[in-house]
Order: structure tokens, then C-alpha cells, then sequence
């Protein structure tokens, strides 16, 4: 049994107030929920006020949008993984479509954040998908188990609930257009394949598979009907209480 995730991704967005008034609406509106879990990653520097926030909401978690897979050193502007710990964070977003085109990030990163990630006991939401051009190129299968044996191959987990996937096509993120829940539903079965095929079938069993790309509370009901949908990873739709609430309570 797969608890369903709706996860927040706030990208570079929000300032203290703004967040403060967010987590409180969000909990108010959202407190006969009690079936689904919640994760909230906000920026780095709204950490601490978040993780003050949903203190004594075990079904919320804290994440960050990524980690240095050092635990400390000479890499300045980063944020490892023990210091997430210190504030808070029970999540952590590894391999995100903008910081892979935009950041540098390959698998060869995602592997060692994952790694970083799983040995201090964050769950890592590792973001695999493609572009419009490779999936018109019939090429979706290809890329994202290419994307999830790169990130995943070698790490030691028992248990499928220690990671979360989120298959976000990059066409569909922030521009309105989705995937049909056909498309990512098909996807999804790949993805728990090559799980299985990398840890075992008990583990992808248990891993918790996200669908993001242009989520709303008018389209989230039909990804969640989906037999290998569990979740959602939200952009926009997650910077309003009442859209983020709805989707929470699809
Ligand atoms: C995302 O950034 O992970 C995302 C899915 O964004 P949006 O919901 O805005 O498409």
C-alpha cells in the first residue's frame, strides 16, 4: 500500500511572510486530510521557518531542492546533506529538469546526491524525463530508465519508501500542457520495471512514484486514478493555498 505524496516545489519563489501565510492556510484547509502525505520544499533560506511551521504535522514533510553530496569542505554556495538534517529536512529534491539543463547536472551528480541523500536518511525525489523532441523521437522509455539506472544503479536501500520518483516531462513543466494519465501512467510502469529490475520487485512494489508537469486542481483527480501514479511533484500550482489544497484534496 502506497500512502499518496503531494509534494511543493517552490523553486526560486517566496519570501518569509509569503511562506508563513502559504504553510498556515495549507494546514488549515487541509486538516480533515488524513489518508496522504504532504511534502513542502521551499528555498534554502525558508528552511528553518517552514520546518517551525509544520512541527507536529507527522504527514508533512520538509524538503530542500537539492544537496552537495559532500558532507562539508570547500564548496561554496552549497548545502549538504548533514546541514539539511539540521534543519529539519526529511526530503530532498535530486535532478530536477531546470537544474539539470540549467545547472549542470548529470547522472553521474544525481548518483552521488542519491547516495549522500540515502546514507544521512533523506529521501531523495529523483526527477527523471524527457524533452519534447525525445519523446516525438519515440525515444521516452530509453531516456528515463537511462535516467533512473544512472542515479539509482549501486545505491543500498531495504526498502522501497526510503526514495521517491518523480517523472516529470519536461514539456509538460510549467507551460499548461501535461501528459495524458495514459502516457504517464504508461511511463510510470516502465519506470517500476526497471526498479524491480535494479532492486527487486518487493521494493518497486514500494516506491512511491510522482507524476509532475503542469499539475492543477482540475487535472490531479485523473493522474491519481492511475494504477502507478502515487503522487504528484507541483511547481505553480503549489505557490497558492487554495490551488495546493486542492490538489491535496483531489
Ligand atoms: C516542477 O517544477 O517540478 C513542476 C512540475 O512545475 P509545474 O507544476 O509548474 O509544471
Amino acid at each position: 500500500m502506497r500512502t499518496p505524496l503531494l509534494a511543493a516545489n517552490w523553486k526560486m519563489n517566496m519570501g518569509r511572510q509569503a511562506a508563513h501565510d502559504l504553510v498556515n492556510g495549507l494546514l488549515k484547509e487541509t486538516s480533515e486530510v488524513k489518508d496522504r502525505e504532504m511534502a513542502i520544499c521551499p528555498p534554502f533560506h525558508l528552511l528553518a521557518d517552514v520546518e517551525k511551521l509544520v512541527a507536529g504535522h507527522p504527514h508533512v514533510y520538509l524538503g530542500a531542492q537539492d544537496l552537495h553530496w559532500e558532507d562539508s569542505g570547500a564548496y561554496t554556495g552549497e548545502v549538504s546533506a548533514p546541514m539539511l538534517l539540521d534543519v529539519g529536512c526529511q526530503m530532498v529534491i535530486i535532478g530536477h529538469s531546470e537544474r539539470r539543463a540549467m545547472f549542470g547536472e548529470t547522472d553521474e551528480t544525481c548518483s552521488k546526491k542519491v547516495a549522500a541523500a540515502i546514507s544521512h536518511k533523506l529521501i531523495p525525489i529523483l526527477c527523471v524525463g524527457e524533452s519534447l523532441e525525445e519523446r516525438e523521437a519515440g525515444k521516452t522509455a530509453d531516456v528515463v530508465t537511462t535516467q533512473l539506472r544512472g542515479a539509482l544503479t549501486g545505491q543500498q536501500i531495504e526498502k522501497g519508501s526510503q526514495i521517491v520518483i518523480a517523472y516529470e516531462p519536461i514539456w509538460a513543466i510549467g507551460t499548461g500542457r501535461t501528459a495524458t494519465p495514459e502516457m504517464a501512467n504508461e511511463t510510470m510502469q516502465i519506470l517500476r520495471k526497471t526498479l524491480e529490475e535494479i532492486f527487486s520487485a518487493e521494493i518497486a512494489q514500494e516506491v512511491r512514484l510522482l507524476y509532475g508537469g503542469s499539475v492543477k486542481p482540475t487535472n490531479i483527480a485523473e493522474f491519481m486514478a492511475c494504477s502507478d501514479i502515487d503522487g504528484a511533484l507541483v511547481g505553480g500550482a503549489s505557490l497558492k493555498v487554495d490551488s495546493f489544497a486542492k490538489i491535496v484534496q483531489y
